[in-house]
């Protein structure tokens, strides 16, 4: 994407297929997660990755009868994450904000795709998630790098090479050793135990 000047984008919505008039947004979910992957590092280094879940073991899994099961904390399917843009379309809905920032694996270029396919506007959130997903290369930057990685999100687009609110990326630089709760960003895999019950 191009890198666009601040008075051009004032008064507008960047979106992961480019910033659009206010109005344009509409009725918005304001946080949601599409395309995720919350394992912490630790995990994704761990030969160990689990069973695939099927229609066998999710039930064991869902439940807590089987505890280690690293796929379920892991979403890339879009097809499958299609469908909830596409319901929220039809609906009535017209935006979403899509926060699964830093950390978390996102993926901007899906996202462009399911606000294609589903006629959605998708606004991409940025910054980093709570300590023990941060990427160890954190540790060693300064406050202004984060200030840059947010802005270029801002002025290129979510498919700027990094991405990242101000606030959280601030606080992570000032006080690199804080660890938050994060609780509204490690749970998201009530979706995969929806389906998995249907
Ligand atoms: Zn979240």
């Amino acid at each position: 994407m191009t890198r666009l000047a601040r008075e051009a984008l004032r008064g507008r919505a960047q979106t992961v297929l480019g910033p659009v008039e206010p109005p344009a947004l509409g009725p918005t979910l304001m946080h949601e997660h599409l395309i995720w992957d919350i394992r912490t590092p630790a995990m994704r280094a761990d030969p160990d990755q689990g069973p695939e879940i099927t229609l066998c073991n999710c039930f064991a899994i869902n439940y807590g009868r089987k505890r280690k099961a690293p796929g379920n904390l892991r979403f890339r399917c879009e097809p499958t994450a299609l469908a909830e843009p596409a319901a929220l379309r039809a609906a009535g809905g017209r935006a979403m904000v899509e926060l699964t920032c830093g950390g978390l694996d996102p993926d901007p270029a899906a996202l462009a795709r399911l606000a294609a396919e589903s006629g959605l506007h998708i606004v991409m959130g940025c910054g980093h998630s709570v300590h023990e997903y941060q990427d160890p290369a954190n540790k060693t930057r300064d406050a202004e790098d984060f200030a840059q990685e947010m802005i270029d999100g801002v002025q290129v687009g979510p498919g700027a090479p990094r991405c990242a609110p101000a606030s959280s990326a601030r606080s992570a630089a000032r006080r690199p050793g804080r660890r938050r709760s994060g609780a509204s960003c490690a749970a998201p895999c009530w979706r995969w135990r929806r389906r998995g019950l249907r």
